[in-house]
């Protein structure tokens, strides 16, 4: 059984303002903790992109047995005497046909690729290096013992742990769990994920009527599938607090968490805010980001809710620095950082002090460049960006050639 969260979880320390982006990463950090449950489950490819609740450790021994790297000749390798010149024994020792019997010293034996090692022999020489004649072979003695042979448990020994808990498999993963007998393990349920937008100005699309497209739900819906998580649909609710309560009521009974858009600032339509206030527990947290406004952290009977920005930019955004790696917490996997490298600027910008910024960025001939607006309400930015340039808090001017760092999008799995 998982424990509900503290209530204040997500409190700031008194006193607060403007939270620096690495103060909010850390206190997210502190406070959430795996919620989502644990299954048996086959390690078959429906396992690859879940996470480990419990480490695996390997059943058997891989390879399990020493076995030929190559096609040719086994013997042993103490047994050479100067130049290879040994009897050839009748029979051979192919993949899933060991020979049956054991070498003598001076003898070896015909042997194919993924063949056991017959009992005697502990080296293979490369039937492109040998001389068949009379009985005999003949070849250049190869240099060590062991030469063109796999030892048993070279890969895997049975009892080691071949992966951590929280990690994500891959699909090497289930390679390399199955090569070392492993047949079922223990997942965490996937992160059940509410995604709702809030809004009265909200229209569907293929409306003909006045109103603003809900962009941010399929955006919401789809990053959260591809940043591993299950995904669950709530649609939209308008601006009237039953219709935001009946959504959390929803979120709470089917999800694991709940990301809304909209609302979230403190004005008279902001109910997602306003609820959780006054039925929740929230913390309007005022983060020193660019773009992104106040991000509202609260929880729903015992479900976190974090509670976007409206515009789309910057729900994406916080999306991806603040709520991934929470979900990742909630979900097992621990704290995951984005992947990130310092790459040469392609552009130049004068930034003010005081807040973090994420500019919509991508490669081109080595260089970063950025989307020619930073206009919080262009979304074709978002579609254009492959990446985010992460600029740092001070003030700074980037000159072309100055090292920025760059967060590609394929490193959050978009
Ligand atoms: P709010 O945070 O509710 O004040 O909304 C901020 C801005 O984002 C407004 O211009 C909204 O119309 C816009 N917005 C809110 N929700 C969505 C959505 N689901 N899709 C596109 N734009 C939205
Ligand atoms: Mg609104």
């Amino acid at each position: 059984m998982v424990e509900r969260l503290p209530d204040d979880c997500f409190a700031l320390p008194p006193g607060v303002d403007w939270t620096p982006v690495d103060d909010a990463l850390a206190l997210l950090r502190t406070a959430l903790r795996p919620v989502a449950g644990e299954e048996i489950v086959p390690l078959t490819r429906e396992a690859a992109g879940r996470i480990l609740a419990r480490p695996v450790t390997a059943l058997r021994d891989n390879p399990p047995a020493a076995n030929s790297a190559v096609d040719g000749y086994a013997f042993a390798h103490a047994s050479l005497s100067g130049a290879g010149d040994l009897t050839l024994r009748e029979g051979r020792a192919a993949a899933g046909h060991p020979f049956p019997g054991t070498l003598d010293p001076g003898e070896a034996l015909r042997i194919l690729t993924g063949a056991d090692l017959p009992a005697g022999a502990d080296t293979v020489v490369l039937q492109e290096d040998v001389t068949l004649a009379g009985g005999r072979i003949r070849f250049p003695p190869p240099r060590k013992p062991g030469a063109n042979s796999r030892p048993r448990g070279e890969d895997a020994r049975a009892g080691d742990q071949v992966f951590p808990k929280g990690r994500r498999l891959t699909p090497a993963d289930l390679a390399r769990g199955v090569a070392a007998g492993v047949a079922e393990v223990s997942l965490h349920k996937p992160l059940r994920v509410a995604v709702l937008s809030t809004g009265d100005e909200l229209i569907q699309p293929g409306s003909t009527g006045h109103g603003i497209f809900d962009a941010n739900r399929p955006m919401l819906l789809a990053l959260t599938e591809r940043l591993g998580f299950r995904a669950i649909d709530l649609g939209v609710a308008r601006d009237r607090e039953d219709a935001v309560r009946q959504a959390f009521d929803r979120a709470a009974a089917e999800a694991d968490a709940l990301i809304t858009t909209g609302g979230a600032s403190t004005g008279d339509e902001d109910h997602v805010s306003r609820l959780l206030t006054r039925e929740g527990h929230v913390t309007t947290w005022r983060i020193a980001v660019k773009p992104g406004r106040p991000l509202a952290l609260g929880q729903w009977r015992g479900v976190p809710v974090f509670g976007l920005p409206g515009n789309p930019v910057a729900a994406f955004v916080c999306a991806l620095i603040f709520v991934r790696p929470a979900l990742g917490l909630l979900a097992g996997e621990g704290w995951v950082e984005p992947e990130a490298f310092q790459i040469p600027a392609g552009f130049e910008k004068s930034k003010k002090p005081g807040r973090r910024e994420f500019l919509r960025a991508r490669i081109r001939d080595g260089r970063a460049e950025i989307f020619h607006s930073e206009g919080s309400g262009l979304v074709g930015g978002l579609s254009w960006a492959e990446g985010l340039v992460d600029l740092p808090e001070p003030g700074l001017t980037v000159r072309p050639g100055d090292l920025v760092r760059y967060l590609p999008f394929s490193g959050f799995g978009l």
